[in-house]
């Protein structure tokens, strides 16, 4: 499967529940971009980590860095030792391998469905690890591919940000704020776990593939609907 076609995944998984989903859009904050997140600001309420998303977020699509328009922010963010940091995304294994060499320092999560339950990659320090009771599923990364048993899972399942926080030490969602630019993945999957999150403006759009653009726009109407019926709420 070619890297350009993992909406189609996403879309799958979110179109069954997508009324239910809709009503759990609403973000905790609204910013522009990540250089408006105000540190002490986010402290004082009790923020202790950031699960990140990385393509719209961080960086134009399937960047190999942070933008340089938004690095500054996110270097003094990473540095703060009143914050811990882990990434979540919606990529498949050869971007997952390169978010490793971008972020050599973060946790980052990948899920999957398998025949035995859910498991879980985590690339850390360049070191993989496997978890969950379908880990077995799951090939060392880079030699193979799983088997076509094994589905990705993909935000907004909230175990993602479960394993996340897990990862970081932090067992109280409420004080994890997640950090992305798409309503149906990176908010409602915060929503669901319990997090706290911020929606942010998609980072250069014209960088995504066609397909997601147009999903981008339907899904800011459709949120904006569901907000002005009063029927977007982060709760339940
Ligand atoms: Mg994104």
């Amino acid at each position: 499967m070619s890297a350009d076609t993992g909406w189609i995944d996403t879309a799958r998984r979110v179109l069954p529940r997508f009324l239910r989903l809709s009503r759990r859009t609403a973000p905790t904050w609204h910013l522009t971009s990540i250089a408006d997140i105000d540190p002490d600001r986010l402290a004082e309420d009790g923020v202790e980590a950031f699960i990140w998303d990385v393509d719209g977020t961080l960086m134009s699509h399937h960047a190999d860095r942070v933008d340089p328009s938004l690095a500054a922010r996110f270097d003094q963010l990473l540095a703060d030792p009143r914050f811990r940091h882990a990434i979540v995304s919606n990529c498949q294994l050869p971007r997952f391998a390169g978010l490793g060499e971008i972020f050599p320092q973060l946790p980052i999560v990948l899920g999957f469905e398998t025949p035995a339950g859910p498991a879980f990659r985590v690339l850390e320090g360049g070191v993989e690890s496997r978890l969950g009771p379908g880990r077995e599923h799951l090939p060392v990364l880079g030699t193979g591919d799983p088997g076509p048993e094994v589905a990705p899972m993909r935000k907004p399942a909230a175990e993602l940000v479960d394993v996340a926080l897990g990862q970081i030490g932090l067992d109280r969602p409420d004080n994890a704020v997640m950090v992305g630019d798409q309503y149906f993945t990176d908010i409602v999957s915060a929503n669901l776990a319990g997090a706290r999150s911020i929606k942010v403006r998609t980072f250069d759009p014209p960088s995504f593939p066609g397909p997601v653009r147009y999903s981008q726009v339907f899904e800011r109407g459709w949120v904006r609907l569901m907000r002005a019926l009063g029927l977007a709420t982060s709760g339940g």
